[in-house]
């Protein structure tokens, strides 16, 4: 195994996607025959910190997953991904989170049933405070209680971390918050739900706006920061892949301008294959694309 350096801490969720491909979607009260079913590991929390760990910063996940086949599946195939698992919660009698996702050619339908991501409590943090305090990077998503993310940013700005916020799934989140976090990593439509006009400077100043195709907006600098073009086949887990790699180069100390454009680099490739982790990067594959 690569000899790995930089920590980052993820707290967030953990779920397995679970995917039915059908040629007709059922209409209500109707049963349809599918094509395929398969399961792939995701939750932002997760595809995060398998984006981070594939290129080789030294990963912990702080979550939770439910005392169930898909619970102890996830965690199998997080430790293969290099991932710290100690931090990993199972709690007995509620499921593991899943995504029920329904595709056709042209639709999809999904449920998130958020189960065991729900029970990362304020007092799960609490009791790994010793991986926070190990840590350079503290990255965090909106799919853990709300309460579990304000008491880590809380903790970790206590401790002197670099904290990195992507606001997905968009909630409106406290001042005081944003305050401490010290950036922030909405697409466009999470930025323009946290109302950039209104924002006051210094938190306008933490905005790191990934654009899709169009690359990223650091706010701070004015400075567009351009995507790499390249053949895109699912753009599934471009935001994950852009996280991890933020918080991985970030953790490597790199100016920002060299951390988002190896970001872009990551998340371009990660488009060129299918899935969400399926596309992400290692180390390597991001040097040789950039050379
Ligand atoms: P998703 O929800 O699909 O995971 P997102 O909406 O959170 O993504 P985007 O802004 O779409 O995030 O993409 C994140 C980053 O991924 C972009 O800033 C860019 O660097 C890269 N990226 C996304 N789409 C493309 C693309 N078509 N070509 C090259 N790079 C891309």
């Amino acid at each position: 195994m690569m000899n790995k350096k930089n920590r980052v801490c993820v707290v967030g969720s953990i779920n397995m996607d679970v995917v039915t491909t059908t040629r007709k979607m059922p209409k209500q009260g109707e049963t349809v025959l599918g094509k395929d079913f398969r399961t792939y590991p995701g939750g932002k929390g997760a595809n995060q910190a398998v984006a981070a760990s594939r290129l080789g910063s030294d990963v912990t996940l702080i979550g939770a997953v439910g005392d169930d086949v898909f619970g102890h599946d996830l965690l199998t195939h997080l430790s293969e991904e290099g991932i710290r698992t100690e931090g990993i919660t199972v709690i007995p009698n509620v499921p593991t989170g899943v995504a029920n996702i329904i595709l056709t050619n042209n639709d999809n339908r999904i449920i998130v049933a958020p189960g065991a991501n729900h029970h990362v409590t304020p007092e799960v943090v609490k009791q790994h405070r010793k991986l926070i305090e190990q840590s350079d990077v503290v990255l965090l998503q909106l799919e853990i209680p709300l309460e579990t993310i304000a008491y880590t940013v809380d903790l970790a700005y206590e401790l002197g971390n670099d904290i990195i916020l992507n606001p997905a799934p968009f909630q409106t989140l406290p001042e005081h918050i944003l305050r401490k976090v010290t950036y922030l990593t909405p697409n466009e439509t999470e930025a323009e739900a946290m109302g950039l006009t209104k924002l006051d400077i210094d938190i306008k100043h933490k905005i790191v706006m990934t654009l899709g195709e169009r690359g990223v907006h650091f706010m701070k600098d004015d400075m567009m920061i351009p995507a790499f073009s390249v053949p895109v086949v699912d753009t599934t887990g471009a935001g994950d892949t852009f996280n991890g790699a933020f918080a991985h180069q970030l953790a490597n100390k790199q100016p920002i301008e060299q951390i988002i454009r190896r970001a872009n680099a990551a998340s371009a490739l990660s488009v060129t294959k299918m899935g969400a982790q399926g596309g992400m990067p290692t180390a390597l594959e991001v040097e040789q694309f950039l050379t």
